[in-house]
């Protein structure tokens, strides 16, 4: 992941804003219906974005999703989804936690 988007990703702001945002739509999905587990940007963030609060923090550009549909978004658009970036090789990479078998798995927000 690029500095700039895991120092904003890890920070105190987002993680309450992502959660605030989650209980303003009472964990339901904005498109299926089904329950909501993480908080997409309908703007992408980029290294310029991630100066304009509007679009990092703002609830205008947040978007609750289900695994299922955050994951259809991201497929529709590119193969880079949250978690995902592309080394000095091009080569994709995914920088959240790893099965015992391998295989990657998205981050989650955790159950409590
Ligand atoms: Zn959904
Ligand atoms: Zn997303």
């Amino acid at each position: 992941m690029q500095p700039w988007a895991e120092k904003f990703y890890k920070s105190d702001n987002w993680k309450k804003t992502r959660y605030a945002y989650l209980v303003s739509q009472n964990f339901i999905c904005e498109r299926c219906g089904g329950r909501a587990t993480m908080v997409h940007h309908r703007k992408y963030l980029t290294e310029q974005r991630i100066k304009d609060p509007e679009l990092t923090v703002g609830f205008g550009n947040l978007e609750a999703l289900c695994e299922a549909c955050h994951d259809a978004e991201h497929k529709a658009d590119s193969p880079l989804r949250e978690g995902f970036f592309f080394d000095k090789d091009g080569m994709l990479q995914f920088v959240g936690a790893e099965n015992e078998d391998g295989s990657a798995e998205a981050p989650r927000v955790a159950k409590k």
